[in-house]
């Protein structure tokens, strides 16, 4: 069964451990031919800017992530195939490589410019998650706290162009407010990249049933993780994730949750899901739960197609772009 994985920060570790996507990650959770063979047929990489980094040096570090990646794509032509468009995902069927979608995890990438989301678009980024745990120019994230901003004025306007562009909205991370108020500005489907649900784990990462249905009405798409703390505060496991999946879909409906597995952003790994190796355990797992193979695809791999499919087309093209000059 093919599968689409909606996060995974093994840029960060070709960063930190100067290794290769294309060889094998003893220590961590994922590469290029571990994924492949698990049966991940696209994987979202993101690009995650470490704090120290913020905020002066966040766009530096970001696209310096960005060159890394796209350093990797070039030198395993075989083993990977960046995936920019709806004509791509249509190929990417076709082909033996794994596909890479990139992404950005933190508005920082910007820098405060509107500018830069066009930037970062030629770049190839073709998601945009707001906010990571902090606050930035765009929003506030869950680690701020209760008394958190929405979306700033800037934020609002970011998420219009990338609606123009055809880059994703990713609200994993974003604090409570900033996510009504960007349902709100978003003209397409938003994705919660990497999250779980707060009724079976209070953890503020975890989304609420509200946020859960009003996701699922706009038509987008939650990336069930893999992340112990987001499982169970206790005790994290594959059947307690399962009850995630389960709660997810009972709120959602089948059309609205897959995976978004978060490997080698961890630091701590759930027992039964260390690596990438687990997908199709966790699959069999999931037909233990009755789930059709109708269902298991949509889960696996179908929503996240539609939302993709979607959400990559362009609305504007040439200059029709203005919005720079504002
Ligand atoms: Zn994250």
């Amino acid at each position: 069964m093919k599968i689409i994985d909606a996060h995974c920060d093994s840029i960060l570790d070709v960063l930190h451990k100067r290794r290769h996507l294309g060889e094998p990650n003893h220590e961590g959770q994922a590469d290029l031919v571990s994924l492949r063979k698990a049966g991940v047929k696209l994987q979202f990489f993101a690009v995650f800017i470490e704090s120290a980094y913020k905020p002066e040096r966040a766009v530096l570090r970001a696209l310096e992530g960005i060159e890394v990646f796209r350093r990797e794509v070039e030198r395993h032509p075989h083993l990977v195939t960046l995936v920019t468009s709806a004509t791509d995902l249509t190929t990417l069927e076709t082909q033996e490589q794994l596909g890479a979608l990139l992404t950005v995890e933190g508005g920082e990438a910007l820098g405060g410019q509107l500018s830069m989301v066009g930037v970062l678009y030629r770049l190839g980024v073709r998601s945009l998650g707001l906010t990571w745990n902090q606050g930035n120019e765009l929003a506030d994230g869950v680690g701020v706290g209760e008394n958190h901003r929405g979306l700033t004025e800037f934020g609002k306007t970011v998420i219009k162009e990338m609606n123009k562009l055809g880059m994703l909205v990713d609200l994993a991370h974003i604090a409570e407010r900033g996510f009504w108020d960007a349902l709100e500005v978003s003209e397409r489907p938003v994705i919660v990249s990497h999250g779980n649900c707060q009724r079976l784990c209070s953890h503020p990462r975890n989304l609420t049933d509200g946020q859960l249905r009003a996701l699922a009405e706009q038509d987008g798409c939650l990336g069930i993780t893999f992340v112990p703390e987001f499982i169970d505060s206790e005790t994290p496991c594959v059947d307690r994730l399962l009850d995630h999946i389960d709660h997810a879909v009972e709120v959602m409906g089948i059309d609205h949750v897959g995976f978004g597995s978060d490997f080698d952003g961890m630091d701590s790994r759930t027992p039964g899901l260390e690596t990438a190796a687990a997908l199709p355990y966790l699959l069999e797992r999931l037909r233990g739960r009755g789930y059709t193979e109708e269902q298991l695809d949509k889960l696996a791999w179908g929503n996240w197609f539609r939302v993709l499919k979607q959400g990559l087309s362009p609305l504007y093209f040439g200059n029709d772009r203005n919005t720079i000059e504002q």
